[in-house]
């Protein structure tokens, strides 16, 4: 299957926003370029006492704002113009929600499915320690991403707290809450998009107590975005992993799926719904649909068969910019991935601000700041998109890029 490389995706993204909003030549020249990336190779002992060497990322794209900030993600299919793609994506989510932040991400090429916890956690020991003459809660801020979760969080703050020879808490997010992680951080990104799915709804006057909602995805975004949709008053009628999906028309328990798929591995077989293929899914019967696996899964091949009137990106990139103009004349509404998985990131910033100031927030705290900011955030592009006469994606990169070229200016780089 032909992929679009993300890097030019993004380029492209922003090659369009800046025609649309006469963007400074120079402006677009620096945010066409990370300002480093940094190619690491890790050694590893593996179980059976050979060294296997994997090849690892992290691009820092602008960080006018602030600190670089993102993810790191372990995927095979990781390559270097991915995670710049990403690092991009990163500054312009951190500056549509309005964090002092930058964009920066990481990658490491490896299958964590085929590796022992021993192995995973030597790997990330390794990783954290290559990067880290780059990282710190000053300078990048890594946290998790596709297939790293608060385990490896700690592993990372761990391996930098003994370089550095004290404790760093605000060096990594998405940490253990009992070593500085913040209270909400695990359920932010999925609970960020039902709060900018409740306020798309009201706009496009989609009842949320009737609606029927596909996740493609099922880690961390897709089932909390699932168990929040449904806590609005959806019905999920279609669930997928990276192994296949199912559909229910009459509903399907989010909870009761996620059982199923800790005993068996995977969500396809779930008694009562019917198999289909991941990218059957994406054009089943729905009125929200939301991509929450990879990359480059709605594309000019398959948009125009899309049913849903909204799509909310949990994932990164999952729309190419074909698709993106088929689904605008055809009046479908895409919340795009800067603004809708931005709940992450939000509460990656709460977490850091805690771990700066050293006084703890509770649950109720984080989710209420996290609703406000992501509401404020949301009408912000909603206006644009009106002003503008854009898509929802371009109304956000307008927002998010005038945010860093102001802060560009203000700094004397142009
Ligand atoms: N990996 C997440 C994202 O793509 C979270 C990043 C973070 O919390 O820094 O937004």
């Amino acid at each position: 299957m032909y992929e679009r490389n993300p890097y030019e995706m993004a380029l492209e993204q922003l090659n369009k926003c800046a025609k649309i909003m006469n963007l400074d030549p120079n402006a677009h020249e620096i945010l066409k370029y990370p300002k480093r990336v940094l190619c690491v190779y890790i050694p590893v002992r593996m179980d059976n006492g050979t060294i296997k060497v994997f090849k690892g990322f992290r691009s820092q794209h602008n960080d006018a704002l602030g600190p670089f900030k993102g993810g790191v993600r372990y995927h095979p299919n990781v390559t270097m113009e991915e995670v710049m793609a990403l690092s991009m994506w990163m500054t312009w989510k951190c500056s549509v929600v309005g964090l002092p932040y930058g964009g920066g991400k990481g990658g490491v090429i490896c299958n964590p499915k085929e590796m022992s916890i021993g192995e995973i956690e030597r790997l990330s020991r390794g990783y954290f320690y290559a990067i880290s003459r780059i990282i710190g809660p000053e300078i990048d801020i890594p946290a998790g991403d596709v297939n790293t979760s608060s385990r490896e969080m700690a592993w990372f703050m761990d391996e930098y707290s003994k370089w550095k020879g004290y404790n760093v808490p605000g060096a990594v997010t998405g940490k253990p809450v009992n070593i500085g992680g913040s209270e909400g951080r695990t359920e932010s990104t999925g609970l960020g998009v039902a709060i900018v799915g409740r306020e798309a709804a009201k706009k496009l006057n989609i009842d949320l107590k009737n609606a029927k909602v596909v996740v493609q995805g099922f880690g961390n975004v897709g089932y909390y975005s699932a168990y929040f949709m449904e806590k609005l008053g959806c019905k999920i009628v279609g669930i997928s992993d990276s192994r296949g999906g199912i559909y229910n028309r009459y509903g399907l328990s989010v909870d009761a799926v996620l059982e199923f798929k800790k005993k068996t591995g995977s969500v396809v077989n779930y008694p009562g719904a019917e198999v289909v293929s991941n990218e059957e899914l994406l054009e089943r019967e729905c009125d929200i649909l939301i991509p929450a696996a990879l990359e480059n899964q709605i594309t000019e091949k398959n948009a125009n068969r899309i049913k849903a009137k909204l799509i909310l990106e949990g994932a990164n990139g999952p729309t190419t910019p074909e698709a993106d103009d088929i689904l605008h004349k055809k009046g479908v509404m895409v919340v795009p991935d800067i603004l809708a998985n931005a709940g992450g990131v939000s509460v990656s910033y709460f977490e850091w601000v805690q771990n700066l100031q050293g006084y703890y927030w509770s649950k109720e705290e984080v989710f209420d700041k996290l609703d406000k900011l992501l509401v404020k955030a949301f009408n912000r592009v909603y206006e644009t998109y009106c002003n503008y006469n854009v898509d929802m994606r371009m109304a956000a990169y307008i927002c998010a890029i005038s945010r860093v070229v102001d802060a560009m200016k203000t700094r004397g780089w142009i």
